[in-house]
């Protein structure tokens, strides 16, 4: 058996400890049919963390992090908690680990399955076949930017401030991140900020334009505008590869391209941090979507995009690029067969639970081995 790391998984809320549940059927399908071993920890974060220790996430969690070699988590947010002030609500414990990792790179693909084309809002032909990967920045910009805050003027009125700021070393290593993706896919980086109307854009494109030179000069670099950008991902998708941007941008732009595939149940996401010494980054995966309250426990979440992100931390994490595949092959098979979780459900196709879903998964994999 071979020992390939230690993962930490954290569930979460609502839907995410049933989509966790079919990440472990992965993990035991891994070390029973491919000898890969995964050791595997579990700990809790946001809601439950908050009941049983009164924080979103402890100290104690936060150190199994950072000794893990791959963070797996599920979603957080319980509507009881949705009145807590601002450093007891559940989100504060995602937020707490990806600063605490240092977690700057932020990937979101948006693919469409073939099955799936005739799901999405666009056109068929707009969509069919996508498979692009936004870069957002994750932990600078205006969500972390001083001074912050609402202050009362005199007059009695109110002023809300947010501070956009980037440093160039936080834009380098972001774009060198995008660059290295785009050499492993179509060789094509759009680089994405406003220099038309603000500084940080200016010095976004001067340093991305730099770096360019510097190191990357065979992958295509394009700039776009961020507006632009929006309303080229509606028109025609397909023209883009790796899109790189700050997380502002990056947090409305992936939404949208989300929104392309059809539904939030098919989208993976990883947050990388920088490589140490011997290249290892820190990395947390996670599906794009929230606890979903209105359906938890009643066994209809799609576990997809848990899985797919599970095979993007294969991919990224271990290396393990031909397993990731297989499993994304697995998926898209189960898919091609007409087997759906209510999110995905189309007219005379199978309408299975989450648990179903999981196990029509590993039904592929093992096939893939026969
Ligand atoms: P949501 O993503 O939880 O749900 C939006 C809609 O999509 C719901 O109708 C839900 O049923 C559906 N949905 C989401 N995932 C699905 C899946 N896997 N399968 C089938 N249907 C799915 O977003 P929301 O309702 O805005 O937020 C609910 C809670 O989740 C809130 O507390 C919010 O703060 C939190 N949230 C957490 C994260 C995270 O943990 N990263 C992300 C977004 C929202």
């Amino acid at each position: 058996m071979n020992q390939v790391g230690n993962l930490l998984l954290l569930p979460g809320d609502g839907i995410g400890p049933e989509v966790m549940g079919e990440v472990r059927k992965v993990v035991g399908w891994l070390g029973d049919r491919q000898g890969l071993k995964f050791e595997c920890e579990e700990d809790l974060a946001g809601g439950c963390a908050l009941d049983a220790h009164g924080v979103p996430m402890t100290e104690d969690t936060v150190k199994l992090a950072k000794d893990a070699d791959a963070v797996v988590f599920g979603a957080v947010g319980v509507a009881k908690h949705d009145a807590n002030p601002f450093h007891l609500k559940p989100e504060q414990g995602l937020l707490r680990l990806r600063k605490e990792l240092d977690l700057f790179a932020n990937l979101r693909p948006a693919m469409v399955f073939p099955a799936l084309a005739e799901a999405s809002t666009l056109k068929t032909e707009l969509v069919e076949g996508l498979d692009i990967l936004i870069l957002r920045e994750l932990t600078g910009g205006v969500y972390f930017g001083e001074p912050r805050g609402i202050e009362t003027l005199a007059d009695g009125t109110e002023r809300g401030v947010d501070t956009q700021v980037y440093t160039t070393p936080e834009i380098e290593r972001l774009a060198s991140v995008g660059f290295e993706l785009a050499r492993k896919r179509r060789n094509h980086v759009t680089s994405v900020e406003k220099a038309n109307v603000m500084h940080t854009g200016v010095l976004w494109r001067r340093t991305v334009t730099a770096l360019h030179k510097k190191g990357y000069e065979d992958v295509e670099l394009a700039h776009m505008y961020a507006d632009n950008c929006a309303m080229q991902l509606i028109r025609r998708p397909k023209q883009f590869d790796v899109i790189v941007t700050d997380n502002l941008f990056g947090d409305l732009l992936s939404d949208a391209a989300a929104m392309l595939t059809g539904s939030l149940g098919m989208l993976p996401s990883a947050s990388l941090g920088a490589p140490d010494a011997i290249g290892k980054r820190k990395a947390l995966y996670e599906p794009v979507h929230g606890s979903a309250p209105d359906i938890a426990g009643e066994g209809k979440a799609n576990p997809l995009a848990m899985l797919l992100s599970f095979a993007m931390m294969l991919r990224y994490s271990f290396d393990l690029g031909a397993e990731a595949d297989r499993l994304e092959k697995a998926i898209a098979t189960v898919l091609d067969k007409g087997i759906r979780t209510a999110d995905i459900m189309q007219d005379g196709k199978t309408l299975v639970s989450t648990e179903a879903m999981g196990k029509a998964v590993v039904a592929e994999l093992d096939r893939s081995l026969s």
